[in-house]
């Protein structure tokens, strides 16, 4: 049965599928490719202290082109909490005033039906294109990320499956469809620093050494320190202040230690390296006298741009010539698969609005998931 791709995002939705295990959604989506002509690859993998996860790979090469055209995307979706707290049924599908309510409407299941109807569509009228078409689903991105997208590419790899483009269906809009596309991250590393100097009493400070004080300082000098000046699809990288805390030990006492944790959102114009190294710097110029400093980090990702050159323009022409507004190329929010994919293929993402993902009645408008299929729909008759 030909489904439209509201109707097509509807069926996705009422197969709960949270991160790892879930056949029933992929098989889903499988079959349906199947019947477009795609040849389909379930993917289990394991392991590496993470859960059992599946994957679909699909793709549609006739003339077994060097360029492929990938939509990459999970089904997995985060947790719908408190059914009771949800206006509709969070797995219902329910269209009420134009909004397709239901948990992963927005994140990001709508996109892949966006997607599959557009390849639908397209092949209709072009039955052998002459670059293939391919999918990279998974059915974990929002949990560990561990046996997703990295292994299915990894896989591809090595059994020499081509990819040479992708489109990732992420919401990538702020407010409302053709407002902004995306086309990579800033980096992201973060810190927890303890001070320890020597506690006392207050009112004989030359017997102590206050750590709070030399923490204060020491903040005072990362957050003024201008880290660039933003590069060309960047703003500048910033650090932020997140928490402050010593022991409390009661008002006539100095403590012994002092603690904060601080963020850095970094451009491309650094490494976590290298904030690493300016941050060890100025505690090492700033700390002494006695005092010693305590330094932890944790990267959760570096920072990368996939260079826009031939999918991104297509990509900014087609919502241009859907929606009439000329979409933003940005390199703002949190993190995505995307930042697999950029070492194999251009990347681009363009989705749906995030504005009500992973929150209770989480929804999209119906004439948005329209405008989304219409785009894709766009992007494939001038990719070639
Ligand atoms: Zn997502």
């Amino acid at each position: 049965m030909k489904l439209n791709a509201t109707q097509l995002s509807q069926k996705l939705i009422q197969i709960p599928s949270y991160s790892g295990v879930n056949e029933e959604v992929l098989n889903f989506l499988g079959n349906y490719l199947k019947n477009l002509g795609f040849t389909c690859d379930y993917l289990e993998f394991d392991g590496e202290n993470s859960y059992k996860v599946n994957n679909l790979h699909a793709v549609f090469n006739p003339k077994n082109s060097a360029k492929v055209l990938y939509f990459a995307g999970h089904t997995d979706v985060v947790r719908e909490g408190d059914k009771a707290a949800w206006t509709h049924d969070p797995f219902a599908a329910k269209i009420v005033d134009g909004k397709l309510f239901g948990r992963g409407a927005a994140d990001m299941k709508c996109a892949i039906a966006c997607f599959v109807s557009a390849v639908a569509e397209f092949l209709e009228s072009n039955a052998n294109p002459d670059f293939g078409i391919g999918f990279l689903i998974t059915n974990d991105e929002e949990a560990d990320g561990v046996n997703g997208t990295a292994k299915v590419l990894d896989w591809m790899q090595k059994s020499g499956k081509k990819i040479s483009h992708c489109l990732v269906g992420e919401p990538t809009n702020p407010t409302k469809f053709g407002e902004m596309i995306k086309i990579g991250r800033r980096g992201s590393i973060g810190f927890k620093l303890k001070i320890t100097g020597k506690q006392g009493h207050v009112a004989y400070p030359e017997n102590a050494l206050n750590p709070i004080t030399i923490l204060i300082s020491l903040l005072k000098i990362l957050k003024d320190h201008k880290l660039d000046e933003g590069t060309k699809f960047f703003d500048c990288s910033n650090l932020e202040i997140t928490s402050i805390s010593s022991q409390n030990l009661g008002g006539n006492v100095i403590p012994n230690e002092a603690e904060a944790a601080f963020n850095v959102r970094f451009n491309d114009s650094h490494t976590s390296q290298s904030i690493l190294d300016l941050v060890e710097y100025a505690c090492k110029k700033t700390v002494g006298f006695g005092a010693t400093f305590d330094l932890s980090h944790r990267t959760s990702g570096e920072s990368f741009l996939s260079d826009p050159k031939f999918l991104a323009p297509i990509v900014v022409e087609s919502v241009k010539k859907i929606t009439g507004q000329t979409p933003q190329m940005s390199t703002t929010g949190g993190t995505s698969d995307a930042r697999f994919i950029k070492d194999y293929a251009e990347v681009v993402e363009i989705g749906l609005i995030n504005k009500t993902a992973h929150q209770i009645d989480e929804f999209v408008e119906v004439a948005e998931i329209e405008q989304l299929q219409k785009t894709y729909c766009e992007i494939l008759r001038n990719f070639s």
